[in-house]
């Protein structure tokens, strides 16, 4: 019987063991990379495909020859590992493996922590010595509901590259952690205008090592957005004061999130796991040729990213590097949010898992996404995280384009309009987002733009926003799609805009600088620009500060109101009603007292069209005008509300 037994079991194994063969084995352990102590510093590498693999241990970030060069031993589950004695801090590192009889390139694994100059090697780093003081106090702020989120999308260098910024520390992390800043006229600028502002997320632009910048010409101005990623768990070196040295880059970027925390603000990281900045010489396929990506029947690197290839979320190893990743970044760097670039690229199993090892560990997370590709995938649709399937995924939220464009008109088309710029047949996109794309029996789903159906089952789970990094800024897009009008009209068509953004269900999302008309000069896609185009200019905050105003009043009003902000489509559902409106014009109301808001009763109306409109008495009487500012509210006369052309007012009663 135990003969037989064994002989039972050994045959189970073989069977196992054939049905791996065509997808490696995985590697369960979470010590892939570097592990570090000051007694030692052990490696462990995933090259299941290797025949031999090496790594290479250097004094500089580059150049020079290698000072050692030792062959790993193979480990269990397709890994290889070596350990180095003694406290090697500061040794940069490479691997490189045979395959096929050919050594491949020397690149740092993909699991590194600190990266010296362009990300070429990695770094041995003793993370405790890369904390700034009291990082052990660094607390979060708390997030009760997604739908309490006002997030504010920056990027690093356009923050304070320009001269009216009067930051010091232009174009780095240390930067944008300054306080007591000011512009020409003495407005505050930088972090202290986050604060008066009233957002309460930062999200920042990719700020992980990126291939595009040379960060060996440190005195020669350049500029990406940096969706190109070289090295995922270390920091980007352009944005810190030394490039070179691994643990400068992780101690700025604390310093960063410290500074904010400090002020109330949580910090948002804009992720790019769907593809890598280099194809055949990223350090995935320098290890393991292939394995990372999804490749076409005909062999092709599928391209769902339009930027060559597209990672593949639904291998083992790829999925576990993803989620080890994002929790690396939560507890290293107490990351408060996520946004994940093309989503849509990733399946939604791996969506979802990373969603609550993510919840895990910090619950109340934000994590939300653009639900789309840029291109054809070979993963089935139907598996794909995007916004039609929104419902599937879990404490995710996508991005509105339904609303982004009933607002102003197709980001593709440049010389469309919206609903604020004096499009009223896309009233119904905007129904659609001051819902958030939630069911509500007063929406008419075939008359929205690009959603025949509400794609969500809460608020929570949808972005409303107006305008983000691409495509042209909301001011310029009004500029180039209404010939004609004048800056002030301009000017309360952009208002209206953000007063949809600011006063629909969902959580809001602003674009850095829109607060105060931020213009790209017509530039359509930024991404590689000069500073010329896309730093941010503070003394437009002087300039145009009663649209500063107004947008920090309507921040001020979500905040304090929870009828904006309900956390349910049943309440949705139960407290938001559309009332009857000429063309044109968009009316519904909100039952206050039902949703603990200190105002019983609220009406919010927004007119489309050029004209001056008024309201029949009978809807409006009783109710008082919110005084935000005098640009903002119609003054009643002769017991008619009127809602001036291109604009939003609202009134209550409490
Ligand atoms: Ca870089």
């Amino acid at each position: 019987m135990k003969i037989l037994f064994l002989f039972w079991f050994f045959s189970f194994k073989s069977i196992q063991l054939k049905a791996q063969q065509n997808i490696y084995p995985t590697y369960a352990g979470n010590d892939l990379g570097l592990t570090y102590s000051k007694s030692a510093s052990g490696f462990r590498i995933w090259a299941p495909t290797a025949s031999k693999v090496r790594l290479h241990l250097y004094q500089q970030p580059l150049g020079g020859e290698a000072l050692t060069t030792i062959e790993l031993k193979k480990s269990i589950q397709g890994t290889w590992t070596t350990t180095l004695t003694g406290d090697r801090a500061g040794i940069f590192y490479t691997f490189s493996a045979e395959y096929n009889g050919q050594w491949l390139n020397e690149v740092p694994d993909p699991y590194a922590k600190a990266v010296g100059t362009n990300g070429k090697r990695a770094m041995i780093v003793d993370l405790v010595k890369t904390n700034p003081d009291g990082w052990a106090g660094d607390k979060s702020p708390k997030l009760k509901s997604p739908t309490d989120a006002v997030i504010y999308e920056l990027h690093v260098r356009d923050a304070s590259i320009d001269a009216s910024s009067g930051i010091t520390n232009k174009g780095k992390f240390i930067g944008l952690a300054e306080t007591g800043t000011k512009n020409q006229a003495g407005q505050s600028t930088g972090l202290d205008h986050l604060v008066q502002l009233g957002v309460t997320h930062i999200h920042l632009l990719p700020f992980f090592d990126y291939n595009s910048n040379d960060e060996t010409e440190t005195k020669k101005p350049q500029y990406n957005w940096g969706y190109d990623p070289l090295n995922y768990n270390a920091p980007e070196g352009s944005y810190a004061t030394n490039a070179a040295d691994g643990a400068v880059r992780i101690k700025e970027m604390k310093q960063l999130v410290q500074a904010f925390h400090k002020k109330g603000l949580a910090v948002v990281m804009d992720v790019v796991y769907n593809h890598t900045g280099l194809t055949e010489q990223s350090n995935f396929n320098q290890l393991v040729p292939g394995y990372y990506y999804r490749k076409t029947e005909a062999g092709k690197y599928s391209d769902a990213t339009a930027c060559g290839n597209e990672t593949a979320s639904e291998k083992a190893m790829m999925r576990k590097f993803i989620i080890e990743s994002v929790l690396y970044w939560v507890k290293e760097y107490h990351i408060d949010g996520f946004r994940f670039d093309l989503m849509g690229v990733h399946d939604i199993e791996t969506m979802n898992m990373i969603s609550a090892a993510l919840q895990k560990i910090k619950p109340g997370i934000l994590i939300y996404g653009e639900g789309w590709t840029a291109g054809a995938s070979t993963l089935p649709e139907n598996k794909r995280a995007l916004k039609k399937y929104a419902a599937q995924l879990n404490n995710i939220a996508v991005f509105s384009d339904d609303l982004r464009d009933g607002i102003k008109g197709s980001v593709f088309e440049v010389a469309e309009r919206g609903f604020a710029s004096g499009d009223t047949s896309k009233a119904e996109s905007i129904r659609f987002g001051i819902v958030a794309a939630t069911q509500h029996p007063q929406v008419d789903y075939k008359k929205v733009n690009y959603s025949k159906a509400p794609y969500v089952n809460s608020p929570g789970s949808v972005i409303s926003y107006a305008e983000c990094h691409d495509n042209n800024t909301l001011w310029d897009k009004l500029a180039i799609s209404t010939p004609g009008t004048t800056v002030a009209e301009r000017t309360n068509m952009h208002k209206l805009a953000l007063s949809i953004v600011l006063t629909s269900q969902g959580i809001s999302f602003l674009h850095a600088g829109t607060e105060f008309l931020r213009s790209k000069k017509d530039v359509e896609n930024s991404y590689n620009k000069p500073d010329s185009i896309n730093a941010i200019d503070w003394n437009l905050k002087t300039i145009n500060n009663d649209v500063f105003n107004y947008v920090q009043q309507l921040i001020s009003l979500r905040k304090e109101h929870p009828a904006f902000r309900m956390q349910t489509a049943v309440q949705i559902q139960r407290n938001l009603s559309f009332l009857p409106s000429p063309r044109g014009i968009i009316g519904y109301r909100l039952n206050g007292s039902a949703l603990n808001d200190i105002w019983k009763d609220i009406q919010v109306w927004f007119n489309g069209n050029a004209t001056d409109q008024t309201l029949p008495p009978e809807w409006t009487a009783g109710y008082k005008t919110a005084v935000l500012n005098n640009e903002f509210v119609a003054t009643a006369s002769g017991g008619q509300q009127v809602i001036k052309g291109y604009s939003c007012i609202i009134l209550y009663r409490d």
